[in-house]
């Protein structure tokens, strides 16, 4: 049985900007695509391609967030592939609604005989603490097994054998502790990131989103947000700009 320690965060996808040669902006200073998309957007609010102010990208987004103009941020969109975070964990990151989009395993269709478990953060360094944690998701995990062969069998009427374990699984998954591992896709624009961002790295979060989403920080259309040591121990963030 594998088990996890910290979650692991991959970017997949982030945009890619095609600048229409009729509207190009006078950049200034170094800045990627989903920044340059986002300057561009606000820029044509205002037909201000010229940039009068000389204006470094950084600067311009920092400006945009400070007026409260937010919604030039929602074009750039960026997705990441989380690992490593658990099912309560999960089940608090998807109430993000505004913005975003989720694909997640499901335990209907993937065995989870094997599945990973993921420590919570406040237990980690505690070896009494995580030796009982861990007595508890072996048999959280044994109890699961003996009833999807229990299930399979008191299905063995349901001639589509897929459909038979789905049945089988869907049941026996409600055994399986919150500590589960998930695995999800995450799609959200810059926007929608910045406002799940600035709620779940708060010291008020819970120990394990705080930490996925400390992980998740990223620069210039982030660079407001500040990492500090909170009073528990652990990392917190806190935003010049909120809610943009
Ligand atoms: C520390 C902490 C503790 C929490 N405790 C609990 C708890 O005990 N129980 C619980 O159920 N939840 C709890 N939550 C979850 C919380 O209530 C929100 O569901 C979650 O933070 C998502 O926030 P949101 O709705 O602002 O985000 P999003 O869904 O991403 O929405 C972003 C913004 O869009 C706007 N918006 C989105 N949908 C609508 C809509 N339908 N109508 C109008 N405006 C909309 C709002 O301005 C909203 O703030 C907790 C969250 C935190 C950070």
């Amino acid at each position: 049985m594998d088990i996890l320690r910290a979650p692991r965060v991959t970017l997949i996808a982030r945009p890619q900007f095609a600048e229409p040669p009729h509207l190009a902006v006078s950049w200034r200073g170094d800045a990627t695509d989903g920044e340059k998309l986002a300057e561009f957007a606000g820029r044509l609010c205002y037909m201000s391609q010229a940039n009068p102010a000389k204006r470094t990208t950084a600067d311009y987004l920092d400006n945009i967030k400070k007026q409260g103009h937010g919604s030039v941020l929602e074009h750039s969109v960026y997705v990441l592939l989380i690992e490593g975070i658990s099912r309560s964990c999960s089940h608090e990151l998807v109430r993000h609604r505004a913005g975003f989009g989720y694909s997640q395993l499901s335990q209907r269709y993937v065995d989870e005989s094997h599945a990973a478990f993921v420590v919570p953060p406040a237990m980690l360094g505690d070896e009494k603490l995580e030796a009982a944690w861990l007595a508890q998701v072996t048999a959280a995990q044994e109890a699961y097994v003996r009833a999807v062969e229990d299930l399979m069998r008191r299905y063995e009427w349901v001639a589509d054998k897929v459909h038979r374990r789905k049945m089988a699984r869907e049941a026996a998954r409600s055994l399986l502790p919150n500590a589960t591992e998930t695995k999800i896709v995450v799609s959200a624009n810059v926007r929608a990131w910045r406002t799940m961002l600035e709620l779940r790295c708060g010291e008020g979060a819970e120990q394990e989103i705080r930490r996925m989403a400390v992980a998740a920080e990223a620069p210039r259309l982030f660079a407001d947000f500040e990492i500090y040591g909170a009073e528990d121990g652990a990392e917190a963030a806190r935003v010049t700009y909120h809610k943009v």
